[in-house]
């Protein structure tokens, strides 16, 4: 099974990946999370992306392309993968399509998960106060005014991905201000037919 997830920050993304993975044996893919990592070790990515992703913005196609197109060859997806927080722009998704038709391979779904402005930022402050009360730190752009950044960066280059795959047939989308279990659900029902 190979899944794009969209959706912008706070949307659910990573709740829902973690079902996904224990059903399909099949590993998350964050762009978000390869990032920072290259952030905490220093690596020359790292150094580039961390002003960047601080302001909320995104980080240069060729950097996400070239990280992602090396994790894709990794032992662990060869049975498949969820992509969370890629493609973000439709230079991305293009670069995807070419990666996997290299390969003989296409992707078998492409879910947008669709949650409304008000809620994401709820979302974003409840998860700041449940990370600080459990004694870690919060994400450098987890602050209101990163957050309305990348908000914006999903509606002015995210959103026409959308587009890209609904075009491709690819495309379902999904109610994300329904409770956790019921948007399972839903994902559930429109891979149902892929399995
Ligand atoms: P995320 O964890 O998916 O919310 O990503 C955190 C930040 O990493 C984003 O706000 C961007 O700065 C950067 N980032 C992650 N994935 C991408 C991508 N596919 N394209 C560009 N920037 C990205």
């Amino acid at each position: 099974m190979r899944l794009v997830l969209l959706g912008p920050p706070g949307a659910g993304k990573g709740t829902q990946s973690a079902w996904l993975r224990q059903k399909y044996k099949i590993p998350q893919l964050s762009t978000g999370d390869m990032l920072r990592t290259a952030v905490a070790a220093k690596t020359p990515v790292g150094i580039i992306a961390k002003p960047i992703m601080d302001r909320g913005e995104l980080v240069l196609d060729e950097i996400v392309i070239g990280i992602t197109a090396e994790r894709i060859e990794a032992e662990d997806a060869k049975g498949g993968f969820i992509l969370d927080g890629f493609p973000r722009t439709v230079a991305q998704a293009e670069a995807l399509s070419k990666m996997l038709r290299a390969k003989g391979m296409d992707l078998d779904a492409v879910i947008e998960i669709k949650v409304d402005e008000p809620a994401l930022l709820a979302r974003m402050a409840n998860r700041v106060r449940q990370t600080i009360a459990s004694g870690q730190v919060a994400r450098s752009d987890d602050n209101p005014e990163a957050f309305k950044a990348r908000l914006k960066a999903y509606q002015a280059q995210t959103a026409p991905v959308s587009d890209y795959y609904a075009r491709s047939g690819l495309l379902h989308t999904v109610d994300g201000m329904a409770p956790i279990e019921a948007v399972t659900q839903e994902i559930e029902g429109v891979l149902a037919p892929a399995e």
